[in-house]
């Protein structure tokens, strides 16, 4: 079976095949921990998992890593603006110490790990910490210096854009369209050279003198950019060259572009294979803002009454390269998909074989780019194909689930309570002794309690009545 991933930079689907040999080598940036995740966010770490689950459904091994920023990710991918770490511990009303940064990073890397949990994304291999890693970045911006591709100036050390041919490649827009920087209520450095220069090496100086997080450097004491850390996280726990990162389609033009500009400034070579990128999710017109109101949780559609993996099931439901457009109605139609899916599974026997066909086809969607929309219609197919035995289908059920995620091998005992199973099992034995009377009676007393038993050749049915 060919797997086939969209690749960003040559625009173009391609098979996998890891540069070993062996170990897929996964890089997917992730959370800045200043606040909680928004379901946008989730939203691109749902399509990392898929990815994830699919290369392991196909057999191959994986090494996933997501770091995990508490440093030096400005309020403006375009270097200007504070620190959002920093800018955070005022809404926290935490004093603007090291310490209170450290718990400020904690308190959000277990929110979004829980986030994780509810969503059935399993869990990266390794979550570095951009802290434990600026002895790495020191090197890997000393090797762009010596290679000519960075300069100094008061306030930062810079990467010098002109200077790399190739530096709208992922992005495909045109060097003099990036004149970012100019915008916002802060600083920006007039010694910079061209305005897409981005820093890779925060001064003590200027706006930053007061940064409270600090290290070091042969530049002076500072803090690190955000697109080097990526770098140099990815470089330590995974190597370059390696096979696959991944992100939100907005670090396509900024942040993704940078990090292979510092990649191969200092190693002269390409250092990823395939570049992934999720589409937003989007609120209608609204941008997934604070300010106003749009910025919707895990918690608020908990809250709601919502079971997480409906969430789930609405971004499998489009594929991962289209917009989504969230709203409550959509959530509603997956929350019901969702339960009438689980439904349908309450009703199927004991696995035994799958449904070989229909694995397949299965395997052919998921193995065109993260087809997941599809393969949720070859389930559905799968489901209503009248010519299967119920035990194959789940049988099948569980091994598309490893991909899905939706929890649908624990969810049948959920559906019928315990005393409706002991029901049924008294009403089977009665149905052995050929009494008659009391497997009727007992088919009533479920019936009372809202369910209904049919019996089929696979042996009982129980279905909650609608
Ligand atoms: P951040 O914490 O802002 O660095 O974002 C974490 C991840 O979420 C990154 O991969 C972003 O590209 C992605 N992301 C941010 N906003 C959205 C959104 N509205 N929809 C989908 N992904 C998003
Ligand atoms: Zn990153």
């Amino acid at each position: 079976m060919e797997f086939r991933l969209y690749n960003t930079l040559s625009r173009r689907k391609e098979e996998l095949r890891p540069l070993d040999g062996k170990t897929v080598r996964l890089y997917a940036c992730g959370p800045t921990v200043y606040d909680f995740a928004h379901i946008g966010n989730l939203r691109t770490y749902l399509f990392e998992d898929v990815l994830r689950r699919t290369m392991e459904y196909f057999d191959f091994r994986v090494r996933h890593v997501m770091n995990i920023t508490d440093v030096g990710h400005l309020v403006s991918d375009a270097d200007t603006g504070e620190d959002k770490m920093q800018k955070a511990l005022a809404r926290e009303q935490l004093p603007p110490t090291v310490e209170s940064l450290r718990t400020l990073a904690d308190r959000y890397t277990q929110a979004f790990l829980a986030d994780l949990t509810a969503l059935n994304i399993l869990r990266p291999h390794v979550l570095p910490k951009a802290t434990d890693h600026v002895p790495q970045m020191i090197k890997l911006i000393e090797r762009m210096q010596q290679n000519g591709y960075a300069y100094e100036t008061p306030l930062a050390v810079y990467f010098d854009v002109e200077k790399f041919p190739s530096y709208t490649a992922l992005s495909g827009q045109k060097l003099k369209e990036k004149s970012v920087g100019a915008r916002d209520e802060v600083e920006v450095d007039a010694a910079k050279k061209h305005p897409a220069d981005f820093a890779l090496w925060f001064k003590r100086a200027g706006k930053n003198a007061g940064h409270v997080m600090h290290w070091p450097s042969p530049w002076g004491d500072g803090f690190p950019g955000w697109h080097i850390e990526c770098s140099a996280m990815s470089e330590q726990h995974l190597g370059f060259p390696f096979d696959l990162h991944c992100g939100g389609e907005d670090h396509i033009a900024v942040h993704h572009t940078n990090e292979i500009a510092q990649n191969e400034a200092a190693y002269g070579e390409r250092t990823v294979q395939l570049w992934l990128h999720g589409a937003f999710l989007d609120l209608g017109k609204a941008k997934m803002a604070k300010s106003s109101g749009t910025f919707v949780k895990l918690s608020d559609v908990v809250e709601r009454g919502y079971d997480p993996l409906a969430y789930r099931y609405l971004c499998l439901n489009t594929h991962y390269r289209q917009k989504l457009n969230f709203s409550w109605e959509a959530l509603d139609g997956a929350a019901q998909a969702l339960k009438r899916l689980r439904r349908a599974l309450a009703e199927l026997g004991t696995p035994a074989v799958g449904c070989a066909e229909h694995e397949e086809h299965f395997a052919q969607a998921i193995g065109d780019d993260l087809n997941t929309p599809q393969a949720l219609a070859v389930l559905w197919e799968m489901l209503s194909d009248h010519s299967l035995p119920g035990h194959a289908k789940r049988q099948s059920v569980a091994q598309f689930d490893r991909v899905l995620g939706l929890g649908l091998g624990e969810t049948v005992a959920e559906e019928i309570p315990e005393n409706i199973l002991a029901l049924v099992a008294r009403r089977q034995e009665a149905r052995k002794k050929k009494d008659w009377k009391e497997s009727d009676r007992l088919r009533d007393e479920a019936a009372a309690a809202g369910f209904r038993i049919e019996d089929t050749t696979d042996g009982p049915r129980v279905e909650q009545k609608t």
